[in-house]
């Protein structure tokens, strides 16, 4: 059997005056997403567990069969799984943002989106002045720090886009005798960044300094069965995002690099999807993540979120449904990951809309794939840590 998991990140919403009170997923044009509605079973998928941040990283552990409670550990060891950091048992994995601060209050978490080039001479700067853990580059703003003791784990941080305008001072790391070590660090990068050549030069084209660094999301190695340990399958993920390669790491899958996957909204659908119908030949299970529409999301863009969806179905899902049938048996399930809602701007906890059809799954007269449909399914409200036990158990 072959099994295909669609997310759209950050596809889900709420009714919009705009659309006449109507959801970007119910006036999107989505032939295909509406015939796995129609064709299988349809619910309502809890992704976030109560009390925990309603972040892509959580969500999709969640999905991929893993209760985030027991197995989320923080974003820095997902960002050094992405680049390629193996952890040591004591290592501690900060997230580390190149960040602009003006008369003392964050004006800018990622230092105007700084390049990887760039990140990576201030990486080097540091590395040579701080003498405890190490710093290594990764894509943009997102950096990594390691630093050699658990100790760290009890560190209190705050993510930096959470503090944007609000005085650093009132959000530094708190909590016993590394956080004022950690602290340090990131006071003392200041003095370090605020004249180095690379920042001299973003600020004559124009460009925010990356005068400072911010640590965070910290955490240790998480210990997690891979997904061939726990079902026996081959997966691989298919994304254009660190975070959720990553994971994909920690669980055992293969990362499939897909040349134009980007993460925005100008990703190439078309090569997502000729990846993933590639990938199915050697691989039991593939995950598919779209960023787009959770980019439209945060932007508030209605018209880029419903293109966003229009171009999942009809370049990713479209070309999915016309290969499957030549396996023997499959299975797929469509998803959001958590609702971006243009409204507020950003992730809510809500539960997201799933359908899944395939071998064996009855149809539940659901004719369409949305947020209103998904309450009337069969298959109610469930927490999507079980999904995969439902999609291959059944
Ligand atoms: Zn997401």
């Amino acid at each position: 059997m072959k099994y295909v998991i669609l997310i759209g990140d950050g596809m889900a919403d709420y009714p919009l005056p705009e659309l006449g009170e109507k959801t970007p997923l119910q006036v999107a044009d989505k032939p295909h997403m509406d015939h796995v509605a129609k064709e299988g079973s349809n619910g309502l998928l809890k992704t976030i567990p109560d009390g925990m941040e309603p972040g892509s990283d959580v969500a999709n552990l969640a999905i991929m069969g893993y209760n985030p409670r027991k197995y989320y550990t923080g974003r820095g060891p997902l960002e050094a799984a992405s680049i390629g950091v193996k952890l040591k048992e004591d290592d501690v994995a900060f997230r580390c943002n190149f960040i602009t601060v003006y008369g003392g209050r964050l004006i800018d978490f990622n230092a105007d989106h700084i390049s990887t080039k760039e990140s990576s001479k201030l990486i080097k700067t540091l590395n040579e002045h701080f003498k405890i853990g190490r710093f290594y580059t990764g894509v943009s703003y997102r950096n990594l720090y390691i630093y050699p003791g658990r100790e760290a784990l009890k560190v209190k941080t705050k993510p930096p886009h959470d503090i944007v305008g609000e005085p650093i001072k009132d959000h530094l790391p708190s909590n016993g005798k590394i956080a004022e070590r950690i602290k340090q660090i990131i006071k003392e990068s200041q003095r370090i960044l605020k004249d180095h050549p690379t920042n001299i030069e973003r600020s004559k084209m124009g460009k925010r300094p990356a005068n400072m660094i911010w640590l965070w999301g910290q955490g240790q190695k998480p210990t997690m069965e891979t997904l061939e340990e726990k079902y026996g399958l081959k997966g691989a993920t298919i994304t254009g995002v660190d975070l959720i390669k990553g994971l994909g790491v920690y669980l055992g899958l293969d990362n499939i690099n897909v040349p134009g996957a980007t993460g925005y909204l100008d990703t190439d659908y078309k090569a997502k999807g000729k990846y993933a119908i590639k990938a199915l030949q050697d691989h039991d299970i593939i995950f598919i993540h779209v960023e787009a529409p959770d980019e439209a999301g945060h932007a508030g863009n209605i018209k880029e979120k419903i293109k966003a969806i229009e171009n999942i179905d009809s370049k990713i899902l479209g070309p999915l449904l016309d290969e499957l049938p030549s396996y023997n048996s499959f299975r797929l399930t469509l998803l959001a990951d958590h609702p971006t809602p243009i409204k507020v701007g950003t992730h809510t906890q809500d539960p997201v809309p799933y359908a899944i059809c395939g071998e064996n799954i009855k149809k539940d007269n659901i004719s369409s794939y949305d947020e209103e449909s998904a309450k009337r399914g069969s298959l109610g409200l469930s927490v999507a840590w079980k999904l995969l036990d439902k999609l291959i158990g059944s």
